[in-house]
């Protein structure tokens, strides 16, 4: 297998040295550029396996980066780790609906940092588990929650729990990757496709409505502020702790 490497687009120097310091003591190949420009171009000829993305960059900015290399077939496929400053909410929203799989915001705890890293590299490998001939199923929590995306059928804790199509589809479309945030517009298209039945204030309605069903795993559903939701593996094990 190709070696692990990490382009770390931040032009605060001090933040860069301290992304590349974690990103190395890892193990995996670190490379920093201060510029958009630059990193597009490093983009295209180096293929990174994953991309640390500022969005206040001096000449392009990250969200018009994400853009671009989402929009390109050949760079589509780079997940982007977004970092941002506090109250940038709206652009986090925007640079998740433009492909991004996740962000942290500035100041940031180089553990989370590197958690929410290796979590898309984890992810990116890892694929739905087959059941049987014609179903697939995703469990959560380490089998306490289980989602049976072709009968439509959920258990939690090994009970059923009755679900209704649309708390189905958002849970189905939250658990196809877990711990990745998803904003409220990109779950009413994934749930109703371009139709308007779904608000983002029923989306809310559903999602709260949805917890309860679940009981005490209804806490995987995690709310995650001024973004959107996201459904948590650890907040999950917690809960059964308890
Ligand atoms: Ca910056």
């Amino acid at each position: 297998m190709a070696e692990t490497s990490i382009l770390i687009v931040e032009d605060e120097t001090d933040i860069s040295d301290l992304i590349r310091f974690h990103v190395e003591r890892e193990g995996f190949l670190a490379k920093v550029v201060h510029s958009g420009k630059i990193a597009l171009d490093v983009i295209q000829r180096e293929r990174p396996t994953l991309l640390v993305l500022d969005l206040m960059l001096p000449d392009l900015d990250g969200l018009e980066l994400c853009r671009r290399l989402k929009w390109d077939p050949v760079t589509r496929t780079i997940p982007i780790l977004i970092v941002s400053a506090k109250g940038e909410e709206a652009d986090i929203v925007t640079g998740i609906e433009l492909g991004a799989d996740d962000y942290v915001t500035k100041p940031f705890s180089p553990k989370e940092l590197m958690a929410r890293l290796k979590n898309i590299l984890r992810r990116q490998t890892e694929q739905l588990v087959p059941v049987g001939a014609n179903g697939k199923q995703l469990t959560i929590a380490n089998g306490a929650l289980v989602i049976d995306t072709d009968r439509h059928v959920v258990s939690a804790e090994g009970g059923r729990v009755d679900l209704t199509l649309t708390e189905f589809g958002i849970l189905h479309y939250l658990a196809a990757r877990p711990g990745f945030v998803r904003t409220r517009d990109q779950i009413i298209a994934a749930v109703h496709g371009d139709s308007a039945v779904l608000s983002s204030r029923t989306v809310d309605v559903h999602i709260t409505s949805l917890r309860r069903k679940l009981g005490r795993l209804g806490k995987t559903v995690e709310t995650v502020r001024g973004v959107g939701y996201r459904l948590s593996e650890a907040v999950a094990s917690n809960a059964v702790d308890e």
